[in-house]
């Protein structure tokens, strides 16, 4: 279980697989209003789904590592709020102000720490990361590099490699730049790297 006590006098909150869940201090001294919110789990499909997005949508899971994840990004991964449903010992309709703070509170704490996001929905972070790694290596097998040429004549700043040139950006990419132009500077470093190690 993962407690979160910013302020002791305010929200508590608790999440567990299937299950957010947020204390506040009642009308009464000692009373608490407790509101549960229930999430349904991820099946082992929808698990699936997310490794293999993860594994093929690099800026996706980069989002995740450098921990700025959009609300998209949730969305992308199906880590939606989608079946969630919540009930509070005050019996207000639901949901009822503490139902959304609760709510609030996770949303803040997922932005701060993505990697938390996953916990709710019965997944442990070490066991995605780890079967991201096994897609990506599963991926790559079969798959021939070509090498490069021993010595390569000094390339002119505005030559851009035929690769480069031609690559079509995938269905996530929302940048005005071109895909190739963005990983030129990457496929420099690289070029540069194989040809001081020959
Ligand atoms: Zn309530």
């Amino acid at each position: 279980m993962n407690a979160l006590r910013k302020d002791p006098k305010a929200l508590t909150l608790a999440v567990e697989p299937g299950r957010i869940i947020g204390a506040v201090p009642g009308a009464r001294p000692g009373q608490e209003e407790v509101n549960v919110w229930t999430v349904p789990c991820m099946s082992e499909a929808e698990t699936e789904g997310l490794i293999r997005s993860f594994a093929e949508d690099v800026l996706l899971y980069g989002g995740w590592c450098a921990k700025q994840v959009t609300a998209l990004d949730l969305q992308r991964a199906g880590l939606t709020e989608a079946g969630w449903h919540s009930s509070c010992s005050c019996a207000a309709p639901q949901p009822c102000r503490h139902a959304q703070s609760a709510l609030f509170r996770y949303r803040e704490m997922i932005k701060e720490r993505p990697w938390e996001a996953f916990e709710v929905f019965g997944l442990q972070p070490e066991h995605i990361r780890q079967r991201v790694r096994e897609a990506r290596k599963a991926a790559m097998q079969g798959v021939s590099v070509p090498p490069l040429p021993a010595r390569s004549v000094p390339e002119a700043d505005d030559w851009r490699p035929p690769v480069l040139s031609a690559a079509a950006a995938p269905s996530f990419w929302n940048r005005e730049t071109p895909i190739g132009e963005w990983l030129l500077p990457i496929y420099r470093t690289a070029r540069r790297y194989c040809e001081s190690d020959i």
